[in-house]
């Protein structure tokens, strides 16, 4: 009772796919390739594939496993599945845009497990190497098979030839260490809060200094955040009663960067 066929053979609703993607998406978006199932009885290697022959035999013939949990599972995703002149096939509706438009159900060919190495080598080692999120989007406009997402994923990872020709894209963090413990007023911290709502006598901001062994803060009120102001304050409220520090530690922003204050902290 699930079985569902409107009448088209398979090649001319693929045939008939292709044409109207091919007006919508990219070539780069979705690669035009031969048919990789070409030469393959699909049938008989579904009916094979532990993963999908459960599901073949209940669209056909309503048995069930014996296991209760997986004979659930079967009935409750059964109208996920089609048969189509005996080729399992999975309906999948896509979330982009574009593609709802086109194509508001895709059919997309349950991939048997001896078929997987090759829809892969197909798709990735024979399209330029696709990366895994293109490699996936190409792949589920078409094609199916339980954890296929993480299948491509250890794929594309483990490919000898991405390895060594890509380049990472994103530079790596920097790990994080723990500051060496020096003295007390050896080493200070540095930011400031702020702005916030003006004081009669005109503060906006106020800069937080302190120390890193003690952690014993201290704050002043801030006109600006310029490095002048910070300089001052730093050496008339701070270096003039607890003396000249080795280390400061600051966000990097401007006004703890620039050159007056660089000179002033040097001195
Ligand atoms: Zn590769």
């Amino acid at each position: 009772m699930f079985a569902v066929d409107d009448g088209r053979s398979v090649e001319a609703y693929n045939q008939t796919r292709d044409n109207s993607t091919d007006s919508s998406d990219s070539a780069e978006e979705e690669p035009s390739i031969t048919d990789f199932t070409a030469g393959y009885d699909l049938p008989p290697l579904q009916r094979e594939c532990t993963d999908l022959a459960h599901t073949i035999r209940y669209l056909k013939d309503g048995s069930l496993p014996d296991d209760d949990k997986l004979a659930r599972r079967i009935v409750l995703e059964a109208d996920q599945y089609a048969l189509i002149d005996g080729t399992l096939y999975r309906l999948y509706t896509p979330r982009s845009k574009g593609h709802d438009r086109i194509m508001p159900v895709v059919r997309q060919l349950c991939v048997p497990r001896t078929l997987r190495p090759t829809l892969l080598r197909a798709y990735h080692d024979d399209l330029s190497h696709a990366g895994h999120t293109r490699l996936c989007q190409t792949l589920k406009l078409k094609y199916w098979y339980p954890e296929m997402y993480t299948h491509t994923l250890k794929y594309v990872n483990s490919c000898e030839v991405c390895q060594r020709t890509k380049i990472p894209t994103r530079s790596k963090k920097a790990p994080l260490k723990t500051l060496p413990v020096v003295g007390p007023f050896q080493r200070i911290h540095l930011d400031h809060i702020g702005p916030l709502k003006p004081t009669k006598e005109g503060y906006r901001h106020i800069l937080v200094v302190a120390d890193s062994l003690s952690a014993w803060p201290e704050a002043f009120p801030c006109f600006t955040t310029t490095a002048e102001e910070v300089a001052n304050i730093l050496y008339n409220e701070f270096i003039t009663r607890y003396g000249v520090f080795d280390h400061l530690v600051t966000d990097q922003a401007k006004s703890f960067r620039i050159i007056l204050f660089s000179n002033c902290v040097s001195c």
